[in-house]
């Protein structure tokens, strides 16, 4: 049996009706940018996060940089970032001008050691830049606490994570901002580019609203120089459909991990770890193998589809070749990155499909 990695067809074949309706309703209106769309979207977005502010932009990069931008962050100031994330977190901040500081994850979460983040504090740390990465949250509460302590603003990067509770309350309103990413593969994703920026605070609200847009509230005044980064009205009419059903693909999700998780537990792969008070969206299902590269040939051979989250950490990749940093830097990240390879995990799996990656990787386990 052939596992795809992640079916997106299937997922709009399921919406169809839904989709191409408010699409056509779109097209009809003869209005595509900054409309009645939009501005639902923003409020049904905030609503179902618990936040005041949502303000949608063209993408999860734009979210994060125009989020830094409002903090007024940039040259001289340094930012606090996982070492191993997707390299947009790290791009984001670098984009301000600002400098990147690499701080190392837990071995087990994979996300951000908060016991590990003090250290990395000097008088010019201004943020600290959580991710909830594979939809697992950040563990908030310490980062939180620290940042008060500091006097530093925390920016969540929440583009893995649509839907994932920290003690009971919905990520993306857990900092003084969040950067939101909708590319099609996200577990809210449209059909193209989108992004959002949510917070409770008023002041960076406006300020984002205002940079999306050139810098302009009233056509052709132009209070600061802005950028061109707007989540368009078809995205928005596909996201409103979507995230009506967010809920019910999330829970999906989570029940092919929880069997994955029973189903694995016999293997000697290192299974995800989820921290207690949170509640996991499963953008992925990332395992741990020392003999991962194997593993994953073996894999495919099944039939099975696995992809690498990531094969090569930021400071290592050829963006970053100026910071002169080189291999052994952070070797947590590191070491991540040699092992992880996530399994096809998705609304759209059928039963059958999860019993046969199973299947395939105790086939794997016995023989390799
Ligand atoms: C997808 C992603 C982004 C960037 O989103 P785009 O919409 O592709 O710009 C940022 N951070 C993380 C952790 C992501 O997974």
């Amino acid at each position: 049996m052939n596992v795809p990695f992640l079916d997106l067809h299937a997922g709009y074949l399921e919406l169809k009706p839904e989709i191409d309706e408010a699409v056509a309703r779109v097209l009809d209106s003869g209005w595509y940018l900054m409309g009645e769309q939009l501005e639902a979207f923003e409020i049904e977005y905030a609503a179902y996060l618990g936040v005041r502010h949502c303000i949608g932009v063209g993408n999860g990069l734009d979210a994060l940089h125009l989020a830094l931008q409002a903090m007024e962050v940039g040259p001289g100031d340094e930012v606090i970032v996982p070492s191993n994330t997707y390299i947009a977190t790290w791009l984001a901040v670098s984009q301000t001008g600002a400098t990147v500081v690499p701080v190392e994850p837990d071995q087990g979460t994979y996300n951000l050691d908060p016991a590990r983040i003090e250290a990395a504090i000097t008088e010019r740390t201004r943020v600290i830049c959580p991710v909830h990465l594979y939809g697992q949250p950040a563990d908030m509460q310490p980062i939180s606490d620290l940042a008060t302590r500091y006097g530093l603003l925390v920016l969540e990067d929440a583009a893995q994570a649509q839907g994932a509770r920290y003690q009971g309350q919905r990520v993306g309103g857990l900092g003084h901002a969040a950067g939101w990413s909708f590319y099609p593969g996200k577990n809210l994703g449209a059909m193209g580019d989108a992004g959002a920026v949510t917070t409770n605070d008023d002041v960076l609200a406006a300020r984002v609203r205002l940079l999306r847009n050139y810098g302009s509230k009233q056509k052709y005044v132009h209070e600061i120089q802005g950028t061109n980064s707007r989540l368009d009205e078809l995205q928005a009419a596909v996201l409103r459909v979507k995230l009506r059903h967010l809920d019910t693909w999330n829970a999906r999700r989570a029940r092919i991990a929880s069997h994955y998780q029973q189903a694995l537990q016999d293997t000697d792969l290192q299974l995800p770890v989820v921290l207690d008070q949170t509640e996991p969206v499963w953008h992925l299902y990332v395992v741990g193998s020392r003999q991962r590269d194997v593993l994953q040939r073996q894999l495919t051979e099944q039939g099975i589809s696995t992809l690498i989250h990531y094969p090569c950490p930021p400071h290592l990749q050829g963006a970053y070749r100026s910071a002169g940093w080189s291999a052994g830097t952070f070797p947590i990240s590191e070491h991540i990155h040699a092992e992880v390879l996530s399994l096809p995990i998705g609304p759209h799996l059928t039963d059958d499909q999860v019993e046969a990656v199973v299947q395939a990787v105790h086939h794997v386990s016995v023989t390799g």
